[in-house]
């Protein structure tokens, strides 16, 4: 690693080495190559093209989507000591002449632009203004095929003909291999250096648990995090209202969001959230895109999401900073009949068959006892090394094999005898001998399975049919109810011709989140000061509070205790910067409390 990239690296940004793959980029960006490089969410995309904008000559442009967002990106980057700013519409005319004369003048080091600005009349501005390369953020969006596409980004395909022999660098967190050609393509980028980087997330914890009760289960999540920030996605938006409802009501600091709330409060909620007033986000999917706030420590899915890839992308969102965080979510098979009946009222048959190929390959995720990180590996075309990954519910409590024969054939009994007409929890009511209305009106307390497994608890017998559902011996029929029959496979265990047995983990009990990986040896009590001392700096600034320090760095001060300017140097995220602007008021704090 050339000395003046580990220099930088330390100095502005205060980190003392590179995360993986981010020195291969930078080196293919420094030699003047255009570069494609997937990376997943909080792999640290920015630092690739930030640091070597402050090495080369002349300005960076970078392409980002979000005009909401690109105010905090810059006001990251000046935080650092980058010279740094932003033009799109939001700008005053007074503040954009002053940024146009420093990026003339070759005083900026990064400039931030909406794409649609070079449809404008802004394309000849730039052919006279220093640039030493352009950056593409969330370049996907180009692609029609990806899972975002914004017209306007079509506008950098001009890209190479008004800035001829400039660099290109093109970043995105999600790309197929088609999706990979289509930029490549349209950005026409000559003979890129490509990246792809593992979409493992070492510092994920992935817990799996059956959902029961699930605005209880969510607080009781919430709780063992004590009062870290966390995001909680719900389907619906009525869901979405109910749950941050229930929190705000047993003291959680929960704000809703979601696509029927107006503009200006949607935007506040996020606000609230990125800087650490409200301590939940409780949200429909439609939150999240472009959210960089480093220090979300759980993502709690309320119910199964649609596929892997949002999947992944919403727990993606924690845990961005590198130290640990939870991804919890709630399951049970009633989500794949929700689910299903919005696909059965899709389009086409194509894009029906595709939805249910996706939600079978999330709903396969959610139930089988296999190494969830290896199951969403795989799906997206990587092996996981190693037998044990150490970091799911699945390789934490280790597998056991069950026979569920006798149980899974009084189960198929009541099904049967009852004509096959019912769903789960009617014939669960029937097995354990519940007295409903329902049983009393279908005369269902005179079947002989009746009560025959009323030793057992119904959540045992709802995972036991579950289980069942994942094998193939019952299906429920979206068309009818969702009611329970009885296939082939599952008459051959009726009948005494095959034996029944599955994998569930190790002491499985009713859900029973735990909590989030070991909190290391800092002083929790010292943390909160200087999270607090954080906070106030952040908003008399107006600047998120992860700007100013990452969670990383105030528990590196809670642990080490540095008490001079050296000492604190030495702090994960402490470059010469931050030093200056903030040393002095940290390192009062940690005096005084040690
Ligand atoms: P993304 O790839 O999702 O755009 P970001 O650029 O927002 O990720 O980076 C995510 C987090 O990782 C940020 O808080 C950033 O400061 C941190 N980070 C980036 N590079 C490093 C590094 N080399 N060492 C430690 N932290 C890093
Ligand atoms: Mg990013
Ligand atoms: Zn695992």
């Amino acid at each position: 690693m050339p000395a003046p990239l580990q220099k930088t690296l330390k100095e502005t940004f205060g980190f003392s080495s590179f995360r993986p793959n981010q020195d291969e980029i930078i080196s293919a960006i420094m030699a003047g190559r255009d570069t494609f490089a997937v990376m997943p969410t909080g792999g640290g995309k920015s630092l690739c093209y930030q640091l070597p904008a402050i090495l080369q000559e002349g300005t960076c442009l970078v392409i980002s989507p979000l005009i909401s967002l690109m105010k905090d990106q810059v006001d990251a980057a000046l935080d650092l000591g980058i010279k740094a700013a932003f033009i799109n519409s939001s700008l005053p005319p007074a503040e954009r002449a002053r940024v146009l004369a420093d990026f003339r003048n070759g005083d900026l080091d990064l400039l931030y632009l909406a794409p649609e600005r070079l449809a404008a009349g802004f394309a000849s501005e730039l052919k006279q203004c220093p640039i030493s390369f352009v950056a593409v953020d969330e370049a996907h969006c180009i692609s029609e095929w990806g899972h975002d596409f914004r017209p306007d980004y079509l506008a950098l395909s001009q890209l190479k003909d008004l800035l001829p022999g400039c660099p290109l660098a093109a970043f995105t967190a999600t790309a197929t291999d088609q999706v990979q050609e289509d930029i490549i393509s349209r950005l026409r980028l000559n003979a890129p250096f490509t990246l792809r980087a593992s979409f493992n997330r070492p510092n994920l914890f992935y817990q799996v648990s059956r959902r029961e009760s699930v605005l209880g289960q969510i607080e009781r999540a919430i709780a063992s995090q004590g009062d870290q920030p966390g995001i909680v996605y719900r389907l619906s938006r009525a869901d979405v209202e109910k749950t941050a409802v229930h929190l705000a009501k047993r003291g959680v600091a929960a704000l809703p969001y979601h696509a029927g709330l107006p503009p200006d409060t949607r935007a506040d909620h996020q606000e609230k959230f990125n800087r650490d007033q409200c301590q939940v986000i409780v949200a429909t999917v439609a939150f999240g895109m472009g959210i960089d706030k480093s220090n979300v420590r759980f993502v709690i899915h309320g119910d199964l999401p649609k596929n892997m890839e949002g999947y992944y992308q919403e727990t993606g969102r924690a845990g961005r900073d590198g130290e640990p965080a939870h991804c919890l979510l709630f399951y049970n098979r009633g989500d794949v009949g929700r689910l299903g009946s919005f696909i059965e009222k899709m389009g086409s048959q194509a894009e029906q068959r595709l939805a249910w190929q996706k939600l079978n390959d999330m709903t396969r995720l959610a139930e089988t006892a296999v190494c969830r990180r290896r199951q969403l590996l795989a799906y997206f075309g990587e092996e996981f090394e190693g037998e044990n990954c150490g970091a799911c519910d699945v390789c934490q409590q280790g597998v056991e094999l069950v026979d569920g024969s006798k149980h899974a054939q009084m189960v198929m009994s009541a099904i049967f005898r009852s004509g096959q007409r019912f769903g789960a929890a009617h014939v669960i009511d029937i097995v354990c001998g519940a007295r409903t209305k329902k049983i009393q009106q279908f005369h269902h307390d005179l079947l002989k399975t009746y009560g025959v497994g009323a030793n057992q608890a119904k959540p045992y017998w709802r995972r036991l049919t579950d289980a069942m559902a994942a094998h193939g011996l019952i299906k429920s029929d979206p068309k009818r109810y969702n009611a329970l029959v009885l296939t082939p496979a599952g008459e051959d265990v009726l009948y005494g011709r095959k034996p029944f047995s599955y994998q569930q983990l190790k002491g499985e009990t009713a859900a029973q989140p735990r909590t989030a990986a070991a909190p290391s040896d800092h002083n929790q009590e010292l943390f909160n000061q200087l999270r607090d001392l954080r906070r106030r700096l952040a908003e008399a600034a107006d600047v998120p509070p992860y700007v100013v320090f990452s969670d990383r760095s105030l528990r590196e001060m809670a642990a080490y205790l540095p008490a001079t300017p050296p000492e604190f140097l030495a702090i994960h995220g402490v470059g010469q910067q931050k030093l200056e602007r903030y040393g002095e008021d940290f390192i009062k704090i940690i005096k005084e409390f040690s």
